[in-house]
């Protein structure tokens, strides 16, 4: 039976229509509302008080991060910088049981649905044992992590990542045993992992994220775009987190990443450059020219200490930006939307900065970020509300006290810049219900495990253990 939504606010276009619907097919896409609908064939869900919006994708999670949130914030225990704080994230990652992986993958996805995203890009690198050896099954943890997505009911891309060394001339890192593979097990691996996981297409796909030119050489790094590409696959990888990652770049090959990727042919459409950072109007002009997306991650960006994004220079030239949590840091894709801007506003003190870049509003253009860009970035089927996309979005609460007063026109930049979690009420993927009226089938139980884990993780823990090399 198909289902139609009668919300009192429908997001169309960048902003809303009163008395709106959609209309969804049993097998979960948006579907033409006819002139004329069969009412036996038809079930009417009204919803007022409520506006329903497309669902969110998160371009870029490291799940199993989620474990250091709040574990991080000292010097004593993590450093001043990215670089040390990596001392905490491996601590975390070398504790973790293949049922740990799950529970906590399930925790972070939970998260993400309440807090209306529907579609997580996970970039994948624990692989191996605590031990550094392959698992009887190499794709255990990516399997792993896939289940955990299906538990809570998102969509999921498995970034499959590519770790193959520690930095240019550098020995490998005890901490990062868990994610070393060689490329040709890599891409074996991928290959099985895909071929395993075949039954489930609509809601799990795949992509290839070689971790950064730091941990793949640039002739590795060849080899696995060039499958990525043979196989029609989405490639993502950090670019320009850091300027130490840039320095070593151009000491091993005399060139930074970008200005290199762009000379060897590697950046495409089908590429997205996680962070771009620090990166140069000449290199902005390259990423542009090349159709590549740039996912950024304000919320762990600021986090980390990593630097501001140009949002400006980077719109301007025509880059899409999508958006991602990375680190867990914080969990709220609308709060790195507003980011996007608000950065930009503290370093210019100016307002409003993205506003009126080709045409767009502000609070639409982030909007977009939040969503569309993201979808292509992942190479989800559609595009939004527009049928023929797989049904996945969310309503709020127009009563609820973050958002309450409002017209249809300015609802939108209220929800971007003021919009708070309480008002996510209901999450529906591939046209099932994830989330109803803000509770999920298995909170508590999610919880309740992954609380279990945070006390054994951490009990007794001194994690300075960290490495403070830059690259
Ligand atoms: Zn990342």
């Amino acid at each position: 039976m198909n289902t139609l939504y009668r919300p009192e606010l429908l997001y169309s276009n960048g902003g809303f229509i009163a008395n709106g619907e959609v209309l969804v097919s049993r097998s979960g896409q948006f579907l033409e509302t006819p002139e004329k609908l069969s009412l036996s064939s038809t079930k009417i869900v009204d919803l007022p008080g409520k506006a329903l919006l497309p669902g969110f994708v998160n371009v870029h999670s490291h799940s199993f991060q989620r474990l250091i949130r709040g574990k991080s914030e000292s010097r004593i225990v993590s450093g001043k910088d990215f670089w040390s704080w990596r001392g905490t994230m491996y601590h975390a990652a070398s504790q973790l049981t293949p049922q740990d992986v799950y529970d906590v993958a399930r925790m972070a996805f939970l998260e993400m649905a309440l807090a209306g995203t529907t579609t997580v890009g996970e970039f994948h690198y624990l692989h191996n044992d605590p031990n550094g050896r392959p698992y009887d099954d190499p794709n255990l943890l990516s399997k792993q992590v896939i289940a955990a997505a299906q538990s809570v009911g998102i969509r999921i891309v498995l970034l499959r990542t590519a770790y193959l060394r520690s930095g240019h001339e550098l020995p490998p890192d005890p901490g990062q045993t868990r994610f070393f593979e060689s490329t040709t097990a890599f891409l074996e691996n991928m290959d099985a992992l895909i071929g395993a996981c075949s039954a489930n297409q609509s809601e799990v796909q795949f992509g290839v994220a070689p971790h950064s030119i730091r941990a793949v050489p640039l002739p590795d790094l060849k080899e696995i775009a060039a499958w990525s590409r043979q196989n029609k696959l989405p490639l993502h990888m950090h670019v320009a987190e850091q300027i130490a990652e840039n320095t070593a770049c151009l000491r091993e090959y005399g060139f930074t990443p970008v200005a290199m990727f762009n000379k060897e042919r590697l950046l495409g459409p089908d590429f997205t450059a996680v962070h771009a950072i620090h990166i140069s109007s000449d290199e902005i002009a390259m990423l542009a020219d090349a159709g590549v997306t740039i996912c950024s991650c304000p919320t762990t960006e600021r986090n980390l200490g990593d630097g501001i994004l140009a949002a400006d220079d980077v719109m301007a030239a025509g880059i899409r930006v999508a958006l991602g949590s990375d680190s867990q840091a914080q969990i709220d894709p609308l709060e790195d939307a507003r980011e996007l801007d608000y950065h930009l506003r503290l370093d210019r003190q100016e307002r409003a900065v993205l506003d009126q870049m080709a045409t767009k509003t502000l609070a639409s253009r982030l909007f977009d970020c939040a969503t569309i860009h993201g979808a292509r970035a992942l190479a989800l089927r559609g595009n939004g509300l527009t049928p023929g996309s797989s049904a996945d979005f969310f309503t709020v609460d127009l009563n609820d006290v973050s958002i309450a007063g409002h017209s249809a026109e300015d609802l939108l930049p209220i929800i971007v810049f003021s919009l708070d979690r309480s008002a996510i009420r209901d999450v529906v993927v591939n046209g099932r219900s994830v989330l109803d009226d803000q509770k999920h089938v298995h909170q508590e139980e999610i919880i309740s495990r992954y609380k279990e884990i945070h006390q054994r993780v951490w009990q007794n823990s001194q994690t300075g253990t960290s490495s403070s090399r830059k690259q």
